[in-house]
């Protein structure tokens, strides 16, 4: 770095302008919270954690459930009651009405990925401060999650129109990124110390079909933007690549030899939402009509360590008894591995809420009850098979003679952990071996015996 000379007056830096940053709601919002922090910080603004003191508050809000909007109008009140300067992003900003006739007195509004808009917007509120020696920003962006893992957003919005969903609304139709842009970028997180990536999209299944699949160079070679041709091009990087989002379109079946070769992680998560055909096509969901289950089986065939984690919406519109029992069924029948289970709430604008036929509140309850508890008992049947086994485990934290990581089976943030002892002290993004003493509900418990 350059040293500015002193006595130029004309180009001393100017005390940083401070920003407090909220991110709230998926991946995939983090991702873009993670763009615009790169961004300000490449711009001299600093970052602070407390509202108060700091020059502008920006909120990347989530508008996906009424919850989430509930939470992003808090978050904003607070903000607004601290520091009374702010600025507002994200999948709420496609709505801005809904955010001023609360808040009047809001800066500005913007909708999601608008990162030009937002920058506009706080210059304008907080112009950048001038310091033309200084590059604070690594050649990687800045990171919101830990050094050790990073997301990697391959593409953005979604052809789909499943019912009660509104994404599509307010992010538009697939754009896929070319293969390359997300190999240079996958390459430069890696040189920074990322030990796992996590592919992330609203349909990664469905990459590059806006693209018709075409090429892009990468490494002196042509890679398709292709799910296949991706995936194992991110393999050749040396770090864990784990798929989030992935739909079970046939052509998925052709990343299941790349697990078994471990050259990507054996590990899918795949937003099932329902088991039940019926249900499936009020939902219009993509691939309804597959035959999940026999897929699921011939996965498991291919790669026996497979490790399936889903979510679910129970009491969506029209479910009746019977199909909720077939969904239990199913259940049995697919042994996932992790699940996650939604009441159905209607999202205001979703075409779902024009269904008829809600399922009263106090079903939904029941209903979901009766779902966690039957999945619970195949969890724990699931990671109690692990019990004896050496596992490879990332290490998220340490202290002495206990660590907390994950396994290649444990995504972080939606997944459970491994609670690990160890004589050697362990650090923050190692990789250690441990064999599995017990299991939980949701936890393995272990002690490290490589490194
Ligand atoms: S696949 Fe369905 S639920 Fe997922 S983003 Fe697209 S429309 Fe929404």
């Amino acid at each position: 770095m350059q040293t500015p000379p002193s006595s130029d007056a004309a180009t001393a830096p100017s005390a940083p302008r401070k920003v407090s940053f909220v991110s709230l709601g998926c991946p995939k919002a983090l991702v873009d919270s993670e763009r615009i922090v790169t961004r300000l910080r490449a711009e001299g603004y600093e970052l602070t954690r407390t509202h108060a003191g700091a020059d502008l508050v920006l909120v990347n809000t989530c508008g996906f459930l009424d919850s989430a909007k509930a939470e992003s109008l808090a978050a904003i009140g607070e903000a607004l009651a601290e520091n009374g300067k702010v600025v507002v992003t994200g999948c709420m900003g496609a709505e801005p009405e809904a955010i001023t006739e609360k808040f009047p007195n809001v800066l500005a509004v913007t909708g999601p990925q608008q990162y030009e808009s937002v920058m506009e917007a706080v210059h304008r509120a907080v112009p950048p401060p001038h310091d033309p020696f200084l590059d604070l920003v690594p050649p990687q962006g800045v990171k919101l999650t830990p050094r050790h893992y990073a997301y990697l957003k391959i593409s953005e919005g979604c052809n789909n129109r499943c019912t009660f969903c509104i994404i599509p609304k307010l992010r538009g139709d697939l754009v896929s990124r070319p293969a390359a842009d997300v190999l240079r970028e996958a390459e430069k997180l890696v040189a920074a110390g990322v030990k796992e990536l996590l592919i992330i999209s609203q349909d990664t299944s469905a990459y590059g079909v806006d693209l018709k699949y075409a090429a892009s160079v990468w490494r002196d070679r042509e890679v398709r933007a292709k799910f296949l041709d991706l995936a194992a091009a991110l393999g050749e990087l040396g770090a864990w690549v784990r798929l989030h989002y992935v739909y079970p379109y046939p052509h998925v079946d052709e990343v299941i030899p790349l697990m078994a070769e471990g050259r990507v992680l054996p590990y899918l998560d795949i937003p099932f939402q329902h088991g039940v055909p019926s249900v499936l096509t009020r939902m219009r969901r993509p691939a309804a009509q597959e035959k999940t289950l026999q897929r699921i089986a011939r996965w498991r065939e291919m790669c026996p360590e497979l490790t399936l984690r889903s979510t679910f919406i129970v009491g969506f519109p029209g479910e009746t008894e019977e199909e909720f029992s077939a969904l239990l069924d199913w259940l049995d029948e697919a042994s996932l591995d992790r699940v996650g289970c939604f009441k159905y709430e209607p999202v205001k604008g979703a075409p779902a809420n024009d269904l008829g036929d809600a399922v009263p509140e106090d079903v939904k309850e029941e209903r979901w009850h009766r779902f966690m508890q039957r999945q619970q008992t195949i969890s724990a049947r699931r990671l109690k098979r692990k019990i004896g086994t050496r596992q490879q485990v990332i290490i998220d934290e340490a202290s002495p003679g206990f660590a907390k990581g994950r396994s290649k089976a444990d995504a972080p943030e939606i997944d459970g952990v491994v609670r690990i002892t160890s004589r050697r002290p362990l650090r923050v993004g190692e990789l250690a071996t441990v064999k599995i003493d017990r299991a939980g509900a949701y936890d393995l418990h272990g002690t490290a015996v490589g490194f």
